[in-house]
């Protein structure tokens, strides 16, 4: 996390430069044309490379223990890069019912404009993903722990049922980011972030990458990326090889304090229910263990008031920031059936578990006492 990223340096800069230039000089005309047919590595265009966007491609591609990493300007532009290096027309996709909100609006909106199918199921549930496959099915496409369910999908037998069908397995790592979990050591093909959250850390930037360790593929999906254009950006690219340093030191203060909160909440006497994975009341708390090296910090619960008292919390915490996004430093609070999975259609959020007083909580690392302080005070106001 801190020393890795391949970057030239000739002047021993102590950080990696930022290179924000849209287009790199050519030595000469022959050298100009071996660049562009591969024999010379050279960089040629920002969209195509950039030595700033390489350091960070080349660092979480090591954290993820992939071999190749491709930069995308968001996790969303990642999601829509995969799919359409990954499916063509008449093809079938199973993912879980409970993610990404947009990620599923995309897919179910536009995607299947173009003749492409796609399948929700609790993903967490094998028999559920078995009795989904078809014939034409090419992907699975998985998101654990699931957004906001925080419900946990066994990867390592992802990535079997999905080679037994001839489809490959991507998994969207967002929650985890690599120090807590790692697909492609459990077999999955792609593996994704959007580093807008975790890797990033400080809500300051909107980044995706994707890492794979089959480098056809990564050159398959790099090339998309290159096409569709949504390749970072050099200053982008620095903001996150910076957040990236204290990943761990961030990731481990967080998921203390999640525990700590997370057993709080389930003692509160105005708490319905608690889902974390780091209870042994969470219903894959063992599989978690053996999964994950860590438990994270998202936190899902649902107040005995149901929505209306969720929302006098949501209204008067006041160190928790009502906000979407996660993965941050600063703590923060929402509702999904409202906000991050509003456009998700209701009979969907249903069947996926997504109650409409469903409170998603992204612990950040604050002192943790403030933070109870600051929940305890906005539940006497129920
Ligand atoms: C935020 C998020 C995305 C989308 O990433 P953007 O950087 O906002 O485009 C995808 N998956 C998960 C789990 C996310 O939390």
């Amino acid at each position: 996390m801190i020393h890795g990223g391949e970057f030239d340096n000739p002047l021993g800069s102590a950080t990696v430069p930022i290179y924000q230039t849209s287009t790199f000089i050519f030595e000469n005309a022959d050298h100009g044309a071996r660049c562009f047919s591969g024999e010379d590595d050279g960089y040629i265009y920002t969209r195509i490379g950039n030595p700033t966007i390489h350091a960070l491609e080349t660092l979480v591609a090591d954290l993820e223990g992939g071999s190749e990493g491709i930069a995308t300007s968001s996790g969303m532009a990642a999601v829509n890069t995969l799919y359409m290096a990954l499916l063509s027309q008449g093809d079938h996709m199973i993912s879980s019912a409970a993610v990404y909100g947009p990620s599923r609006v995309v897919m179910e909106q536009h995607w299947a404009r173009f003749g492409v199918e796609s399948t929700y199921v609790n993903t967490a549930n094998p028999d559920e993903i078995l009795a989904a496959f078809k014939p034409n099915t090419r992907l699975l496409y998985v998101e654990t722990p699931a957004n906001p369910t925080m419900d946990i999908t066994d990867l390592q037998l992802c990535a079997k049922i999905a080679h037994e069908h001839n489809a490959l397995l991507v998994v969207d790592n967002t929650f985890c980011s690599p120090y807590l979990q790692r697909p492609l050591e459990l077999g999955a093909d792609a593996v994704f972030h959007s580093m807008t959250k975790f890797l990033n850390g400080h809500a300051d930037i909107v980044a995706g990458m994707i890492i794979t360790k089959d480098k056809a593929l990564g050159k398959k999906l790099r090339g998309m990326m290159v096409n569709m254009g949504c390749n970072m950006d050099p200053h982008q690219a620095y903001m996150v090889i910076r957040g990236v340093k204290t990943l761990g030191i961030r990731i481990e203060r967080s998921q203390q304090n999640a525990l700590t909160i997370a057993r709080f909440l389930e003692s509160h006497p105005k708490v319905a229910w608690v889902k974390y994975p780091g209870l042994e009341s969470h219903p894959q708390h063992e599989l978690a263990k053996i999964q994950m090296h860590g438990f994270g910090s998202m936190i899902s619960f649902e107040l005995k008031g149901g929505l209306d008292a969720g929302k006098v919390l949501m209204n008067n915490v006041k160190v928790a920031i009502l906000a979407v996004s996660l993965g941050g430093v600063e703590t923060l609070i929402q509702h999904p059936a409202s906000m991050t999975h509003s456009k998700v259609s209701h009979d969907a959020k249903v069947k996926a578990g997504i109650s409409d007083g469903l409170v998603r909580y992204s612990v950040g690392i604050e002192d943790v006492d403030d933070l109870i302080d600051d929940l305890k005070e906005g539940l006497d106001k129920i």
